[in-house]
């Protein structure tokens, strides 16, 4: 058992329901579903969030095929995507995961925010290009 429940999932010493697995990469059930066939896509080095995860290029590649198996073996209306970084954007588990969450007919999402009209563009834009 280490600190980190996805780190024991990963090497075996606490179970998960494991539907599919690569080298780098594993994608298991949620243990609190959002909705049948939620997936977490977890790599298997452990980083905290998003900003450890330089070089992981083969989540996206994860993240497609979950996304398509789920979408083959449920059928779901849509499939949300998501991940959270820090305790305010709602991160309860600091191994980086990845939500793949279906939504099916009559489903309510509760995804809101509050929405503003972009101003300072340029000078926000410029900002963050800065960095990159
Ligand atoms: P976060 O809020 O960090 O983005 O999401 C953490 C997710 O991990 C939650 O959806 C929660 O249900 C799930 N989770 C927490 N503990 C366990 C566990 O022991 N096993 C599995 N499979 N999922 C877990
Ligand atoms: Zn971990």
């Amino acid at each position: 058992m280490t600190e980190c429940v996805f780190c024991d999932i990963i090497d075996g010493s606490i179970p998960g329901n494991v539907v599919y697995e690569t080298e780098d990469v594993v994608a298991f059930l949620d243990a609190n579903p959002v909705s049948r066939g939620h997936t977490l896509v977890v790599p298997k080095k452990h980083v905290e969030d998003i900003h450890g995860a330089s070089g992981m290029e083969f989540l996206m590649d994860a993240l497609v095929k979950v996304s398509d198996a789920v979408e083959e073996a449920f059928d779901p209306e849509g499939i949300n995507i998501a991940q959270n970084n820090g305790e305010a954007a709602g991160q309860e588990v600091f191994h980086l995961h990845f939500h793949v969450t279906p939504i099916y007919e009559g489903d309510e999402l509760e995804i809101s925010y509050n929405r503003s009209e972009l101003e300072d563009g340029s000078e926000i834009a410029e900002e963050i290009s800065k960095y990159l």
